[in-house]
């Protein structure tokens, strides 16, 4: 073990620092990450409410999915009801069928692992790479070449687990806290395997990997504008694809299944109601005026904590990667081996003194409800549950 690694770790010198940092004349606890409504959102949902176009039709929909469109770079983008049915509907889309698998990492929200149990496909849990805290992809491929086997069929090769002997279908990577995923290496073996990728981009609005969007490296992807997110619409989520035949689809079972018809009611398959209302559309209109300017006051922000723990002993601010412009949605710590020790007062302490912060989700593969689900070992996601730690984020904490 090397030094660092063994160093104590100052619980009352990081909470004085984020005092510092944050604000001393404060009255209210500061949240995690708050909404910020800084532009012309009265304005839209005003205008929705004044001419009675709050629901499913109005033009604010279509207009959301073009400023999207227009600020990731992906060609077509449909907007959703929250984050988890784009998700849901990516897997539709992408064709997933019950009883095939979906790769996915166990160190993420619950609702990538519930899209996959929607479909009635079964999650396949993948540990994650600490420098990035998304999908190890070296691990992954070691992981594959032992487990499974590449089949052919119609020219098209897919891929099977020789464990389970069910398809491994897709395998979707997830951009943790707004970090990118190393994509290159995924996109690789997912080629080699014939597994179709989805990004769960819910966090990463405003990121890129080497300066693409993330959400635009594979056909299909899943972005959040949920009221914890870097922007929000309330509710509400937004499906990015390369394909045109993919989102003329997407539009089409995520308003019902109806065909076009003035007057007639007329479904041509099981469709669900997963359309953005055009209310939400509106105010996600104003919000993305905004956008470039949140993800610079966010990255100054992370900036400033970079400085500040840089000397710390026994934690690292987690960075950006090397090829990565983060929208660092969530600022985070990362603890070192006395981490487990000391996590329970940090989150304590810090919460008490009204600065809110929060561990990371528990690893999906030790929730009751997916611990039966195949996985490989899990020794990274299970040691960085232990150790991380999120600190306020909101784009306000930083002076203009
Ligand atoms: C927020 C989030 C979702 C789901 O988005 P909702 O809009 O809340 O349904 C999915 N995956 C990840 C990683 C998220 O953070």
């Amino acid at each position: 073990m090397d030094k660092a690694n063994e160093e104590k770790i100052d619980v009352q010198k990081i909470i004085y620092s984020l005092e510092n940092i944050l604000s001393k004349n404060r009255i209210k606890t500061i949240p995690l990450q708050e909404p910020q409504f800084l532009g012309k959102e009265w304005h839209y949902v005003k205008d929705c409410l004044d001419t009675g176009w709050v629901s499913s039709a109005g033009s604010y929909v279509e207009r959301f999915e073009s400023l999207l469109s227009e600020y990731t770079g992906a060609p077509y983008v449909v907007a959703t009801v929250n984050g988890t049915s784009a998700l849901h509907m990516c897997l539709l889309l992408a064709k997933v069928q019950p009883d095939e698998e979906v790769l996915l990492p166990s160190l993420t929200f619950v609702a990538t692992a519930n899209a996959i149990s929607y479909c009635g496909a079964i999650p396949h849990f993948v540990d994650v790479d600490e420098a990035t805290l998304g999908i190890d992809a070296n691990k992954l491929r070691s992981y594959l070449h032992e487990i499974a086997t590449i089949e052919n069929n119609d020219q098209k090769s897919f891929c099977r687990n020789r464990q389970t002997g069910r398809i491994i279908k897709a395998i979707i990577p997830m951009h943790t806290f707004g970090h990118p995923v190393d994509m290159d290496p995924l996109v690789e073996l997912s080629q080699q395997f014939g597994i179709k990728i989805i990004e769960d981009a819910a966090e990463s609005l405003g990121s890129f990997y080497k300066n693409r969007h993330t959400g635009t490296m594979s056909d299909l992807a899943a972005i959040s504008f949920n009221g914890n997110k870097i922007i929000t619409t309330g509710g509400g989520g937004a499906i990015l694809t390369n394909n045109q035949e993919l989102a003329i689809l997407a539009k089409h079972l995520t308003t019902t299944a109806k065909t076009a018809h003035p007057w007639a009611y007329y479904h041509d398959s099981v469709g669900y109601n997963y359309r953005l209302p055009n209310i939400n559309a509106a105010l996600g209109c104003a919000q993305i005026e905004n956008l470039p300017f949140l993800v610079k006051r966010k990255r100054e922000l992370a900036q400033k904590y970079e400085e500040t723990f840089k000397n710390f002993r026994g934690l690292r601010f987690f960075t950006e990667p090397s090829f990565a412009q983060s929208n660092y949605w969530l600022n985070t710590l990362i603890l070192n081996e006395n981490g487990p020790k000391e996590l329970e007062k940090l989150l304590s302490l810090t919460n008490k003194s009204g600065i809110m912060t929060r561990p990371v989700w528990t690893p999906l593969h030790q929730l009751p409800i997916y611990k039966k689900c195949p996985a490989m070992t899990l020794e990274v996601t299970e040691s960085l549950a232990q150790r991380i730690i999120n600190i306020p984020s909101s784009a306000n904490l930083i002076e203009a």
